[in-house]
C-alpha cells in the first residue's frame, strides 16, 4: 500500500539527500523508499541530473558562448565596414581609368595595395584561427602582386629580382613566429627549426642567384661561395644543438657551438688568418690579428667548456 505522506516527506528531503547533508536515519528511509516508489525515484534522478552546479555551469557556458558569438559578429561587421571603405579608392581609380585619365596599371597596383591593407586590418578581425600566419601570408601575396604590377607597367626591373628578396626578407622576419604556433603533422612536428632553416637557406641562395643573374658567371660563383660560407655557421650551430647523446650536458653543447663559431671565422677569413699568423711579429694591423685571435680564443673557450662539462659529469657520477 502506498503512503502519500512518505512520498511528500521524501520529496521534501530529496535536495538535501542529493547534496549529502541528510542524517543517516533519513538517508536510510529515503533509500528504502526509493526502492519501492518509482515516482520518487524518477524525481530523484531528475534532481540529481540537474544539480545546482550543473545549472550554474550550463548557465555560465551559455553566457560565454553568447558573448563569443556577439564578439564574432561585431568583428565581422567591423571587417565588412573596413573592407567597404577600402573599396572607395579602387572605385574612384576605376572611374578615372575608364574615362581614360589613368592607366590600367595604376588600378591594378591600387587594388593590390588595398589587398595589402586588408590583409593587415580586415583579415585579423574576421578570422579566428592562425590570424598571424594568415595575415603574413596574405600580406606577402598582396606585396608580390604590387611588385608584379609595378614591374609590368612602370619599371624596368624584372619581377623575380624584386619578388625573391621580398619572400626571403619576410621569411627571415616572420617564419619563426609562425612556426612556433603552428601545429604540424606528425613527422614534421619536432622539425620546426630545421624547416625554417632549410626554407631560409633556399631563399637566400635564390636571392643571390636572382640578383646576380645575367651578370658574369664568375660573379654568380663568387656570390654562391660567400653565401655558402655564411650558411655554414647557422647549420653547424643547428647540428650542434641537435646532438642528442645523453653524454652532452649544456656545458659541452655550448663548448661545441663556440668551437664551431670559431672554426667558421677561420674558414670564412682563411686568407686573413694565414696572413695574420705569418705577419704576427711584424707589427701587423689590429684587424689582421683579430682574424687569428677570434678563432684561437674560440677554440680555447670551446675546449674549456667541453672539458668542464665532461669533468663535472664524471664527478657527479662518482
Ligand atoms: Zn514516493
Amino acid at each position: 500500500m502506498k503512503d502519500n505522506r512518505i512520498c511528500g516527506i521524501v520529496r521534501d528531503l530529496l535536495p538535501l539527500y542529493i547534496d549529502g547533508v541528510c542524517s543517516e536515519p533519513s538517508n536510510k528511509l529515503i533509500e528504502k523508499h526509493l526502492t519501492e516508489c518509482g515516482e520518487c525515484l524518477k524525481i530523484k534522478e531528475l534532481l540529481s541530473d540537474k544539480t545546482i552546479e550543473k545549472t550554474v555551469k550550463d548557465e555560465k557556458e551559455g553566457v560565454l558562448s553568447r558573448h563569443a558569438a556577439k564578439e564574432r559578429s561585431a568583428a565581422w561587421k567591423a571587417g565588412a565596414v573596413i573592407a567597404g571603405i577600402l573599396l572607395i579608392p579602387i572605385i574612384i581609380v576605376a572611374i578615372v581609368t575608364a574615362s581614360g585619365h589613368a592607366s590600367a596599371g595604376t588600378l591594378l597596383v591600387l587594388i593590390a595595395s588595398m589587398g595589402l591593407v586588408a590583409a593587415i586590418t580586415v583579415l585579423p578581425l574576421m578570422t579566428k584561427k592562425n590570424r598571424f600566419a594568415k595575415a603574413v601570408l596574405f600580406s606577402t601575396a598582396a606585396l608580390l602582386l604590387i611588385e608584379l604590377f609595378v614591374c609590368l607597367f612602370f619599371s624596368g626591373d624584372s619581377f623575380p629580382e624584386v619578388a625573391v628578396p621580398t619572400v626571403f626578407g619576410i621569411s627571415v622576419a616572420f617564419l619563426p613566429f609562425i612556426m612556433r604556433k603552428a601545429d604540424l603533422p606528425e613527422p614534421f612536428s619536432d622539425k620546426k627549426t630545421l624547416i625554417v632553416l632549410a626554407w631560409d637557406t633556399i631563399w637566400l641562395y635564390l636571392t643571390v642567384i636572382v640578383s646576380l643573374w645575367g651578370k658574369s658567371t664568375y660573379l654568380i660563383a663568387d656570390g654562391v661561395g660567400v653565401t655558402t660560407v655564411c650558411v655554414i655557421l647557422p647549420w653547424a650551430i643547428y647540428a650542434a644543438t641537435r646532438i642528442k647523446a645523453a653524454a652532452l650536458c649544456k656545458c659541452v653543447r655550448a663548448g661545441i657551438i663556440v668551437l664551431v663559431s670559431g672554426l667558421w671565422v677561420l674558414l670564412a677569413e682563411y686568407q686573413a688568418f694565414v696572413d695574420g699568423v705569418f705577419r704576427w711579429t711584424n707589427n701587423s694591423a689590429l684587424n689582421e690579428k683579430l682574424y687569428v685571435l677570434i678563432p684561437a680564443l674560440a677554440v680555447i673557450a670551446g675546449a674549456v667548456l667541453i672539458v668542464t662539462g665532461v669533468v663535472r659529469r664524471r664527478n657527479r657520477k662518482n
